[in-house]
């Protein structure tokens, strides 16, 4: 798979390139809007999917979209340092297949990276060929979207902040699995990140809260956090 990386961001590109090739796929890289306009054009040669930063030095990431999706379906994921709705709104209405933001988990991005091409595969029908939904997670009553970004509670949206969402959708991968400070913190936040192990306690307590119920998150003393499915009582 040819994964075309659009980022000025010298430093940023570096560690996409790389860890795109650790997971078998094939990164190209281009550092302007104008570059990556002429690498889409519709015909065989073409990337598979393109990543696509939106602050860019030439063209504004925007009009890049638009420019590539007059001419080509290629799946593209916007990314970006704006994390307000807005952005998010307009970039999905551009055509973009995703938006994430940055600081990027490179896990959570190859994982996106692929749920995007499979669903591009499948003819945007959003489901895998087993029938399951390639792009949500559930456990008991919580849902996950990780298209959209959002989380449901009882068909109820939580209102999470990007990193409470996150740090939901990687305990929610696997439930009951534990999982380390340590891998949290790569995967969540970014394996370049040396910030306090203090700030996951802070969003597990924050995720707790908005959950209504603290058994959502059960601490393993001295190795990580894992979810559970609450049993009885109020969920
Ligand atoms: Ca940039």
């Amino acid at each position: 798979m040819d994964v075309l990386i659009v980022e000025d961001d010298r430093s940023i590109a570096e560690s996409l390139i790389a860890a795109l090739r650790e997971s078998g796929l094939r990164p190209r890289h281009v550092a302007t809007g104008a570059a990556a306009i002429a690498a889409v054009s519709g015909a065989s040669g073409d990337p598979d999917i393109v990543l696509l930063d939106l602050g860019l030095p030439d063209v504004d990431g925007y009009d890049v979209c638009r420019a590539m999706r007059a001419v080509s379906a290629v799946p593209i994921i916007v990314v970006t340092a704006r994390s307000d709705e807005f952005d998010r709104v307009l970039g999905l209405e551009l055509g973009a297949d995703d938006y994430m933001v940055k600081p990027l988990g490179t896990r959570e991005l190859v994982a996106r990276i692929r749920a995007v091409l499979r669903r591009s595969k499948s003819g945007a029908t959003g489901t895998t060929p087993d029938g399951g939904d390639a792009d949500s997670l559930s456990a008991g009553a919580l849902r996950i979207d990780l298209r959209t970004h959002r989380a449901f509670l009882h068909e109820e949206e939580l209102a999470l902040t990007p990193k409470e969402f996150d740090l939901l959708a990687f305990l929610s991968e696997d439930p009951g699995a534990v999982r380390t400070r340590t891998d949290i913190i790569e995967h969540v936040w970014d394996s370049n990140w040396f910030g306090p192990t203090k700030t996951v306690d802070a969003h597990v307590a924050s995720l707790r809260k908005k959950l209504g119920d603290q058994r959502w998150i059960v601490a393993v003393r001295g190795v990580g956090f894992r979810l559970e499915i609450p049993s009885g009582g109020v969920v």
